[in-house]
């Protein structure tokens, strides 16, 4: 019987066999702790289908199809097809595709896998050099992700779980936490990969939300945020006159949306943007 792919002695010898050998332009770290790809894949709500990014040698995919009734993995990595089969040959309920992620058809994917097997969630081990994208690209998945589980480097796992008034704060901590409920899971330190990078990173955890009352568009409701931290060591107010083109009214929409143009965007909440927001709608009309 093998040991788990993750083991460091057996990830050593699949690299030693394929001749393979970490690609740095792909974001390329394997993981080498069975502990920490088997935890991952129990807290990430897979038992219907679940789609991975970046399944790399087969670490984290094994785990997964552990726990799931179907694994479907996109790699952009041709070099990894032919070991993936060979690692996971065990597994009939693992599906490789062959592409990059950003490029996928995710609506169509979720709808599909939802259908056959009852549910679908996300977890991956995420190429840090396209973290945002790709969280992005599954935030704006109109068929709802339920769950989203990623190794994420620590400093943009902050970032996504930050709370209002922390330095971490920004646009993307709002952005995400208007769709998902963001938890950070656990710390995974830097000699659990294989190459390690030069960075520790953290599993963390994105929750759907049921939204009452949505806004009606949501990309103007992201510009909006990002306009205001924009300049983040500037007031509020410098950073709405920007967006709005207009300093009377910035002042006027800041006040009718309950907040003070001295403040930072950094000390507002959910609710003070979602009103900032319905304010300036109603001065655009
Ligand atoms: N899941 C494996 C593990 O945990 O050991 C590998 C994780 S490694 C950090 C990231 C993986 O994502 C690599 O296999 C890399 O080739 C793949 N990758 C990079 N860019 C990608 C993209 N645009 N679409 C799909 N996979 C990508």
């Amino acid at each position: 019987m093998n040991k788990p792919i993750a083991a460091p002695s057996r990830t050593k010898e699949i690299l030693q066999q394929f001749g393979l050998h970490a690609k740095k332009g792909y974001g390329q770290n394997f993981l080498t702790d069975v502990s920490v790809v088997s935890r991952c894949a129990q807290v990430s709500h897979c038992e219907g289908a679940v789609i991975e990014i970046g399944p790399g040698i087969g670490s984290l995919t094994e785990q997964l199809a552990l726990c799931s009734k179907h694994v479907r993995a996109y790699e952009v990595d041709e070099k990894l097809i032919p070991v993936l089969k060979e690692t996971l040959k065990e597994y009939g309920n693992v599906e490789v595709i062959l592409q990059d992620f950003l490029e996928a058809d995710v609506e169509s994917s979720v709808r599909e896998l939802r259908e056959a097997y009852g549910s679908v969630a996300v977890c991956a081990n995420l190429p840090y050099y396209i973290t945002t994208p790709i969280l992005f690209r599954l935030f704006e998945c109109r068929e709802g992700i339920p769950y989203i589980t990623v190794m994420v480097q620590k400093e943009v796992a902050d970032r996504f779980a930050a709370e209002p008034g922390s330095k971490d704060y920004g646009a993307l901590s709002v952005e995400s936490q208007y769709l998902y409920d963001v938890k950070k899971l656990y710390a995974v330190p830097r000699n659990s990969f294989q190459p390690a990078p030069n960075v520790d990173s953290a599993v963390i955890q994105f929750r759907q939300k049921e939204i009452d009352d949505p806004v009606d568009d949501r990309e103007a409701f992201f510009e909006l945020v990002k306009a205001c931290f924009k300049q983040r060591r500037k007031t509020i107010y410098n950073n709405v006159r920007e967006y709005l083109g207009n300093g009377e009214t910035a002042v006027r929409v800041l006040r009718e949306a309950d907040i003070d143009p001295g403040c930072r965007a950094q000390e507002l909440g959910q609710k003070e943007f979602r009103r900032l927001y319905e304010r300036t709608c109603l001065c655009q009309d």
